[in-house]
């Protein structure tokens, strides 16, 4: 007899999750099974869940920020044994063979398979990920890793191409799941932090100044001097120009998220002076390793909100109405 799971599943775009009975999955070869001790909701789930991602696999579990211990193992698969506690990533295959994989630019694979999209996710008890993609989770209980597996992954990333530690004032737009984690990082590395919020979020400046930013305020303000970079996790289109204005000449503006509204248009003059911006995509399993190592060093520290598994909607909805501070994560 095939044995059943909870797993809050979407049935179609804009349609709330659906507490379905469905059969625990199975680990094909060089897979393993996991079962979900706990997952981060975040807002690129909010984007599937709204349909503002194309072709989502339906209907689909979301969730990208899992990590469980391992409960099976397929055919061949040495590197990961029961029992292990492992993270599984929005990052969940890649072909290996094309440009961007042979360049170490994974994240860019065109047939690339993404976590709780095009896979199945963590909403439920268990979930099944090809453990080539896994990463070990050490020194965190699952739960406080959960956020490090995208909001702390994707914001390493767009630090990392916002020049890592070299730049002195580093700006941080929209003050969520991954801005919490990337300020405990650009603080250890002796930078200065300045948080910017939505204009009149006193909770969220005060979360970033307690987090160690040298200055919070709302996105319609502006920083007392000019910043050398800056990464952007609010998917909000105007704060690319603001964020220019922001920045002094030569400095980067970096956007994390993978869904904004449109970016209006602005005068040349904020981007002249080699100002630029840049996306960033997805991750790479480099990124995973090295992100993963650095944490509990500095040590980030997260700050979550437990949801049950069956209140994976009101999650969503919290997250949505900028309720959160730090991260929302689902336990089964
Ligand atoms: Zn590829
Ligand atoms: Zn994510």
């Amino acid at each position: 007899m095939t044995e059943l799971m909870r797993a809050m599943r979407l049935h179609a775009p804009g349609q709330l999750l659906a507490p379905d009975r469905v059969p625990r999955p199975q680990p094909g070869a060089g897979q393993v099974q996991v079962k979900v001790q706990a997952c981060g909701v975040c807002r690129t789930d909010l984007h599937v869940v709204d349909g503002e991602l194309p072709d989502p696999e339906l209907p689909i579990t979301p969730g990208h920020e899992i990590v469980g211990t391992v409960t099976a193992v397929g055919e061949g698969v040495s590197t990961l044994a029961l029992d292990d506690l492992v993270g599984i990533p929005w990052l969940g295959w890649t072909c290996g063979e094309c440009t961007y994989c042979r360049e170490g630019r994974e994240n860019l694979c065109p047939v690339a398979r993404f976590t709780g999209y095009t896979l199945d996710g963590g909403y439920a008890e268990y979930a099944v990920a090809d453990a080539r993609y896994c990463f070990p989770v050490r020194g965190y209980r699952a739960e406080a890793a959960a956020p490090l597996l995208c909001a702390g992954l994707i914001g390493y990333r767009t630090w990392r191409m916002a020049g890592g530690e070299a730049p002195r004032r580093l700006g941080i737009y929209g003050f969520g799941a991954a801005a919490h984690i990337l300020a405990q990082v650009a603080v250890a590395k002796g930078q200065q932090v300045y948080a910017f919020t939505r204009g009149g979020d006193r909770q969220a400046q005060d979360f970033a100044r307690r987090l160690g930013a040298v200055w919070a305020g709302g996105s319609d303000e502006s920083p007392p001097q000019p910043l050398d970079a800056a990464v952007l996790f609010a998917p909000v289109g105007s704060l690319i120009p603001t964020a220019l204005a922001h920045v002094r000449p030569g400095g980067k503006v970096v956007s994390g998220g993978i869904h904004m509204s449109d970016i209006p248009s602005f005068p040349y003059r904020l981007l002249w002076q080699e100002r630029s911006i840049h996306s960033v995509a997805n991750l790479t399993r480099r990124d995973g390793e090295e992100f993963l190592a650095l944490a509990p060093q500095v040590p980030v520290v997260t700050e979550t909100r437990a949801y049950p598994l069956e209140q994976a909607n009101r999650a969503l909805d919290d997250l949505r109405q900028g309720k959160l501070t730090g991260a929302a994560v689902l336990v089964p």
